[in-house]
């Protein structure tokens, strides 16, 4: 199978910013971020003020955010240091969608603070913002549809899943909110994860538009917005392709027409909060190949490790891998490709056919700009890497350094010890 993604920069390029900030290091293209927030801006013009709250989890970077700031996304936050970086590049007040779960109330404090859209994970948590804090003018809540969808991998099934209201409680809070004088109602759902069949989300869009109508018919309440998540998918193997997001806006804005304007629900916002989308294709993690080995299976070690990316690791995910300057030479290697850790599942590839690897070379593992750098932790005392930014006018920025010993051992007390110097 021959099996090439294409590359945004070239070997002279890459080795050129491998001599100034040493390998690991991550890479994002500026300019693939802004072309993809652009078609999905581009996809939902039809529905007045639409956006895309970013979820600031896949990528939590301002560097990466004031990019997608500037092309008219929001903030998704789950979490303090997430709203502290949105805060940050100037995302504040509706700009941001606080859709957390099994919440403190410091981190419901700061996102009220910051008058974010409060998205409700359990109708327990009405009475607990507004004990605590007071509701807000505008709450949203999470829906789970339980046995009525089936999820996928990744996500799970919503029957199996921690997150939002049951149907009945949706109703029922939505009749609490009233009697605690809320004047503004919103509704979410998150049931994909990586989902590529865009008929997914056109289902999604069909059950939270019901849920609406229905809503306004017991309740007299009208939804001000739609949110129906995050969750399209990326085509991390060559062969798969993305979701259409021209023909997916399409088939939403038919549903919208033949649902919610019959219904006199128009207008009705329709938001999205994609994460890995927006940033997933257009972040790669460069490594460069520092041994062989040879026993019951062939061995390619890289520089690396799960610690950087587990994806691969910890749902098994495919990542794809160049070799630069070998991108179309025989792949014809069966090889591992994997990290240092002491764990036998610090594996980015597994019996996969790449090019004969030589040390020194360097390998770019695509698709890692969402929950790539992001998820990386410190078990066995691996650095996490710096993370570069290729620029539109082909500058290379430095957008958060590599991870020092001394970052690494900073929470430690060591004063009863001696510290070797
Ligand atoms: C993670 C998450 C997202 C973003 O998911 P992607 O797969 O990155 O699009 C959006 N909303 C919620 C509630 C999430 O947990």
């Amino acid at each position: 199978m021959s099996s090439v993604k294409p590359l945004p920069f070239d070997e002279a390029t890459v080795r050129a910013i491998a001599e100034k900030y040493p390998t690991p290091f991550y890479l994002y293209d500026e300019k693939g971020i802004r072309e993809t927030c652009r078609t999905l801006n581009k996809a939902f013009a039809w529905s007045e003020g639409f956006k895309n709250y970013f979820a600031v989890k896949a990528t939590p970077n301002p560097h990466i955010l004031e990019i997608v700031k500037s092309e008219g996304l929001g903030g998704d936050c789950s979490s303090k240091a997430e709203l502290i970086l949105s805060e940050t590049v100037g995302l504040t007040g509706e700009d941001i969608m606080f859709t957390s779960n099994n919440t403190p109330v410091e981190e419901y404090r700061a996102a009220k603070d910051l008058g974010a859209v409060l998205n409700l994970d359990d109708i327990s948590h009405i009475e607990y913002v507004d004990e605590h804090l007071g509701l807000p003018d505008l709450v949203s809540f999470r829906f789970n549809p339980g046995p009525a969808r089936t999820g996928n991998v990744i996500i799970g099934n919503p029957s199996e899943a921690k997150y939002g209201f049951t149907e009945e409680q949706l109703f029922e809070g939505y009749r609490m909110l009233q009697q605690r004088g809320v004047k503004r109602f919103a509704l979410h759902t998150m049931v994909a994860s990586n989902e590529l069949d865009g008929s997914f989300f056109v289902e999604t869009a069909r059950m939270l538009f019901d849920l609406a109508i229905r809503i306004h018919k017991e309740l007299g309440i009208r939804i001000e917005f739609v949110n129906l998540g995050g969750g399209i998918g990326i085509p991390y193997r060559p062969e798969e392709g993305p979701v259409d997001l021209m023909a997916l806006g399409r088939n939403i804005e038919k549903l919208y027409q033949e649902m919610i304007v019959p219904a006199d629900l128009h207008p009705l916002r329709v938001v999205l909060e994609n994460g890995r989308m927006v940033t997933g294709p257009h972040g790669y993690l460069v490594t460069e190949c520092i041994h062989h080995k040879h026993i019951y299976r062939d061995y390619v070690g890289v520089d690396a490790s799960m610690a950087n990316l587990m994806r691969p690791g910890m749902y098994g995910a495919y990542h794809h891998i160049s070799v630069l300057g070998k991108e179309n030479a025989p792949h014809d290697r069966v090889v591992d490709v994997v990290g240092s850790l002491c764990e036998n599942n610090d594996k980015f590839a597994i019996e996969r056919s790449l090019p004969e690897i030589e040390r020194g070379d360097l390998l770019v593992i695509h698709d890692s700009g969402a929950h790539g750098h992001a998820m990386g932790f410190q078990y066995n005392g691996k650095l996490r890497s710096a993370e570069l930014l290729l620029k539109e006018n082909g500058e290379v920025e430095l957008i958060r350094r590599a991870e020092t010993y001394e970052d690494y051992f900073a929470t430690v007390d060591f004063a009863p010890f001696a510290v070797p110097q």
